[in-house]
């Protein structure tokens, strides 16, 4: 057996981020930027009122209570044709131009409309520049609004498209392959044959991967024989980014997987015995040019999902340009008490973490654990990982890698 941190180290060294192209503005959400981008347009644009009021010149209202003229009424979207002049104001909206020989705007508040119209009172003096947005007060000509490796949050989106941009220069989203293997997958959705199970691990993959920003591709199942196992992978790989498949990885009779993926990656290739639990087997390989990562997972599902959070994922955000690939991961008090036999594992504990009243987090095993008892883990929102010898008591502090952090703060189920 290996350490899960070799395992994960011969993952990672074996990849590097997909080549940047250009990503359309509303597909950028979540991708990494490759390339620095400057603004080239200032934020404002132009000088612009902040408030529907009247604009006017500060040195008029040095007295206080003044009554100006109304000569011109300005929206948003318009350019007044007249220049202000002293002993005038204009009304104007919020994000209208301010006229060429106004310097700031009383707000309607704090005026009074007289004559119909004609005419306004302003109560108090108004400072220069009041209530007036400055071109280049938000962003100015130069500055840095993507760095390479920036995730583009939707703030950032809706600071780009204040620049115009259309599309950007971004890492893609890695295009990710998922192919079930086992001569016991039904191919249908009706009854189940004798022996037959349903396909979980594929639709499994396919929604993580979908749910970690990446582009998954169904490839399908395929039963255990060799050929046709080496054929769908060598297609795979010349389709997709990455590949993951599932079963066959493990040391049974027909387990062909590790096999082929022996024969596609040569020396890049590897089959794990890694020293966790569950995920035991793992075998990992690069193919081609391109250098795309074929991991094959075992087949049980909650080893599949543990194995996609510890290899896969990482491996994906990396090829996605991120520069942060791991998932939150923290010391949790534990609130039940995780025993264990010692057996040279790391053993992954599916777990619900909640952040307590004391402000930490706490997490408690509701479930029963075993690899193929995938709906105990649903309620699992961290994996908590116990390390080797007899487990953990009541109050001691688990490591705890936290998968879905925005169940933190929910109601103890
Ligand atoms: P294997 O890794 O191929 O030895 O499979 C280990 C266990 O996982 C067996 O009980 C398989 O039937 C089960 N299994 C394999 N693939 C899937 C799948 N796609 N969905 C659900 N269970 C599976
Ligand atoms: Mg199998």
């Amino acid at each position: 057996m290996i350490a899960l941190d070799e395992a994960q180290a011969f993952v990672l060294h074996s990849l590097s981020a997909l080549a940047p192209v250009d990503v359309a503005l509303d597909e950028v959400l979540g991708c990494v930027g490759a390339e620095e981008l400057i603004a080239h347009e200032p934020v404002p644009g132009f000088s612009n009122s902040s408030m529907d009021g009247f604009a006017l010149r500060s040195s008029d209202t040095l007295a206080g209570s003044v009554r100006l003229r109304v000569t011109d009424s300005v929206r948003a979207g318009d350019v007044s044709s007249l220049r202000l002049e002293g002993g005038e104001a204009m009304r104007i909206m919020t994000g209208a131009p301010l006229p060429d020989g106004a310097d700031c705007v009383c707000m309607i508040e704090e005026a009074t409309v007289e004559d119909g119209g004609r005419m306004v009172r302003i109560n108090r003096t108004i400072s220069h520049g009041e209530f007036v947005r400055r071109p280049g007060e938000d962003i100015a000509i130069g500055q840095v609004l993507v760095s390479p490796g920036d995730e583009l949050s939707a703030a950032r989106v809706g600071v780009l498209a204040s620049q115009g941009f259309t599309s950007l220069s971004m890492f893609p989203r890695p295009r990710v392959g998922v192919l079930s293997t086992g001569n016991e997958l039904s191919r249908t959705t009706g009854p189940l044959r004798s022996g037959e199970i349903r396909d979980v691990n594929r639709p499994l993959l396919l929604a993580l991967l979908r749910h970690s920003g990446f582009e998954p591709i169904d490839l399908g199942t395929v039963g255990d024989e060799y050929a046709q196992i080496s054929r769908r992978l060598h297609e795979a790989v010349r389709a997709c980014d990455a590949v993951v498949s599932t079963g066959g990885v493990s040391v049974g009779e027909v387990d062909h997987v590790k096999a082929v993926i022996s024969e596609l990656g040569g020396e890049s290739s590897r089959w794990m015995q890694v020293a966790i639990k569950p995920g035991k087997p793992f075998a990992f390989g690069v193919v081609g040019a391109r250098r795309t990562p074929l991991f094959g997972l075992p087949g049980n599902p909650v080893s599949t999902r543990v194995s996609f959070e510890l290899f896969v994922r990482p491996a994906l955000r990396l090829m996605a340009g991120h520069l942060s690939i791991e998932r939150l991961t923290l010391n949790a008090v534990l609130d039940c008490a995780l025993p264990r036999p010692s057996d040279g594992k790391l053993h992954l504990v599916h777990v619900i973490a909640r952040v307590h009243e004391d402000g930490l987090v706490h997490v408690e095993s509701a479930m029963r654990q075993g690899s193929h008892l995938l709906s105990a883990t649903v309620r699992a929102n961290a994996l908590a990982m116990v390390p080797d010898g007899a487990g953990l008591a009541v109050g001691e502090h688990v490591r705890t890698m936290i998968f879905d952090a925005d169940q933190l703060s929910a109601p103890s189920p």
